[in-house]
């Protein structure tokens, strides 16, 4: 093995604290592989074969491509991931003072986090920041992280609450605000964050008109297990496979075809927003391809129908603790290679077809391969594929590495799935 995918991957998580700065980490490593980011509002009449380009979409979707010399006959090859994961964002006004000069932020959740994994841990703030500028419809962004931690969320002690261990249920408003320090009280006095933001970003309080800020764990990702064979971090729903699918981007070199991929935003919340996968940008990207490189809409129609798209996120593994939550037969395990998730009810958009075409993709690659049904007594998750193939008519399979513990703050994966995901990846926009 050459090149280490898990150190690299390590570093990007570490990185990408939260949806915004997953996209610039990504922005940070197209552009030193020379990739030429376009605008929506612009022309993209600069487009030629061969080259490499990237979009953004509101800060927190990411979507990159080398164009290829045989676009209708050839089509797309497509990787998409998503760049959020569940945790709390923070709520306008957000500084609660208690009468001792304790101030606790309000939050509200964003997706479905694992609430009590977020309890005692060193914690801080990232995300995006938006500044007054000349332009009234246009302000200033900019994206901030704290890379101090800065709050706690206390629990309980187990004194207060003697049947803490027999389970409890935790209020969202109640239970999990961070305490973020003390000040001496003057009432409640609004501004706090506001004037810490200003001071960390070296602007004028008054030019803050509103931001997107969100709690992270300062915790870092480890590799763990007696032989190395797990890492732990926060993100890996979905930062792994947004990283394989990077990765796979900058390293194959396949110029027949269009290889593509499709960060988007808010899947934890159901893909709904103008930078999510019920959104029609990834369509339009894909048009605006075709017609830049002078393809008519039937050479569009064609290339839709000759491309195949990787939905990649990520798959429950066996637990060790709970192997009769898995399906009696198809029950994937960290370590056994790339998950194919099947859905009767089509909450994934595998078939045999391309359950098919991803497995060959495997076996040409040397990868091992899994499949993953749900027991048919527990409801599933879903994920992008079925929600994209409402915008496009792409055939594709939903896949991901097996996980333990997924939307818990802290995630284990298997560091050897990681390699063979990326592997397989290089295999499928090569071939
Ligand atoms: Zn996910």
């Amino acid at each position: 093995m050459g090149y280490n995918y898990i150190s690299d991957l390590k570093e990007f998580i570490n990185s990408s604290v939260v949806n915004f700065l997953a996209v610039d980490t990504a922005r940070n490593r197209l552009e030193a592989a020379g990739f030429v980011r376009l605008r929506e509002e612009d022309s993209w009449a600069e487009i030629e074969p061969g080259g490499r380009y990237f979009v953004i979409k509101n800060d927190s979707a990411i979507f990159a491509f080398v164009v290829g010399d045989n676009a209708p006959e050839a089509g797309f090859r497509i990787i998409t991931a998503h760049s959020d994961s569940p945790g709390f964002r923070i709520k306008p006004n957000a500084e609660i003072y208690c009468s001792d000069g304790t101030v606790k932020l309000n939050t509200e959740v964003y997706g479905g986090p694992i609430l009590y994994t977020w309890f005692d841990r060193p914690l801080s703030i990232a995300g995006r920041v938006i500044l007054s500028g000349p332009d009234p419809m246009r302000p200033i962004t900019r994206l901030v992280k704290f890379e101090r931690p800065l709050l706690t969320i206390p629990h309980l002690a187990i004194h207060f609450n003697r049947t803490v261990n027999d389970g409890i249920k935790l209020s969202k408003q109640k239970d999990m605000l961070p305490v973020i320090g003390r000040v001496e009280y003057k009432g409640d006095e609004k501004g706090l964050l506001t004037r810490l933001v200003a001071e960390e970003l070296g602007v004028e309080e008054s030019r803050i008109l509103d931001f997107d800020l969100s709690l992270y764990d300062t915790s870092k990702a480890t590799i763990e297990g007696l032989n190395g064979e797990y890492i732990s971090s926060g993100r890996l729903d979905d930062l792994s496979m947004m990283h394989a699918a990077l990765t796979a981007l900058l390293e194959s070199d396949n110029m027949n075809m269009t290889r593509v991929i499709a960060i988007f935003d808010n899947e934890e919340t159901g893909s709904g927003t103008k930078q999510g996968a019920a959104s029609p940008i990834l369509h339009n990207i894909l048009r605006r391809i075709n017609n830049s490189i002078g393809g008519t809409e039937e050479d569009y129609f064609r290339a839709i129908a000759n491309s195949f798209m990787v939905s990649a996120d990520n798959a429950h593994g066996i637990h060790p603790n709970y192997p009769e939550k898995q399906d009696p037969t198809n029950h994937p395990f960290l370590g056994g290679g790339p998950v194919i998730k099947i859905n009767a009810n089509c909450k994934y958009m595998t078939d045999a077809d391309s359950a098919a075409v991803f497995r060959t993709i495997c076996q040409n690659a040397g990868v091992p391969f899994q499949y993953f049904v749900n027991h048919s007594d527990v409801a599933g998750g879903s994920t992008l594929g079925n929600i994209l193939t409402s915008q496009i008519d792409l055939r594709g399979v939903d896949m991901g590495a097996a996980l333990w513990a997924m939307h818990s703050v802290r995630e284990t994966a298997s560091v050897a799935d990681h390699e063979y995901i990326i592997r397989a990846f290089i295999e499928f926009f090569n071939c």
